[in-house]
């Protein structure tokens, strides 16, 4: 059923022309995951230039990274998250998107929350978290995240914990005590510890995070 609804919003999107990231897109990147098995909405800034090509969220550099993370927490990308942007079309450069560029994807966004009712949601990055969190320089993401926030989306409450962009803990590569990439790591055990972690054994099997 959720599949069904998603594919009426995908086909949506994939002819929107809303902002003017349409001019410039190869491929208009929808989401990534199980809509019928995923408890979790990870939202990401915007698609890079290898996602544009694809047409699937978060599998450059950045991606990789995050899917060791995730697997060091035990948290499947399959079958756990479902991953979205905060916009659908690649900003030129790389840049972030503009206010108006988010507002006029919002409403795709909220309509796959909306569909998927999920137990939480992630927000990956400054972008992400600003997108439903205001900020001031007394609530920066490093602030911020970890902590369990309550947002609202479409006037339904959902617990969210803002997690490290992986684009930035490609450049923050110590895994110290107290360092970005061991903080993600604590943030993603935290998330699967009180979501999901009654599916299978917590921090079982955990593989040392490689340096991507
Ligand atoms: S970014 Fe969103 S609003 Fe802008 S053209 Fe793409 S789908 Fe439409």
């Amino acid at each position: 059923m959720k599949k069904e609804c998603l594919e009426i919003v995908r086909e949506k999107c994939e002819n929107c022309k809303a902002c003017a990231l349409a001019a410039s897109r190869t491929k208009m990147v929808f989401a990534d995951g199980n809509p019928e098995t995923a408890r979790i909405v990870l939202i990401g800034e915007a698609p890079g230039e290898i996602e544009d090509e694809c047409g699937k969220p978060f599998v450059g550099r950045a991606g990789q990274l995050l899917d060791e993370f995730l697997a060091d927490a035990g948290i499947s990308r399959e079958n756990d998250l479902y991953i979205i942007n905060t916009v659908k079309c690649r900003p030129p450069e790389n840049r972030v998107p503009e206010e108006t560029e988010q507002a006029a994807c919002r409403k795709f966004l909220d309509a796959q929350i909306d569909i998927i009712k999920p137990d939480a949601i992630i927000l990956c990055g400054a972008t992400a978290l600003k997108t439903f969190v205001e900020t001031d320089r007394k609530r920066t993401i490093s602030k911020l995240r970890g902590q369990w926030l309550t947002i609202t989306v479409d006037g339904v409450e959902y617990p969210a914990m803002t997690i490290f962009h992986p684009s930035y803990l490609l450049r923050n590569r110590s895994m110290e005590e107290g360092s970005p990439r061991r903080l993600m790591q604590q943030d993603l055990r935290e998330i699967k510890n009180k979501f999901l972690a009654e599916k299978n054994n917590i921090f079982a099997a955990q593989p040392e995070l490689a340096a991507v």
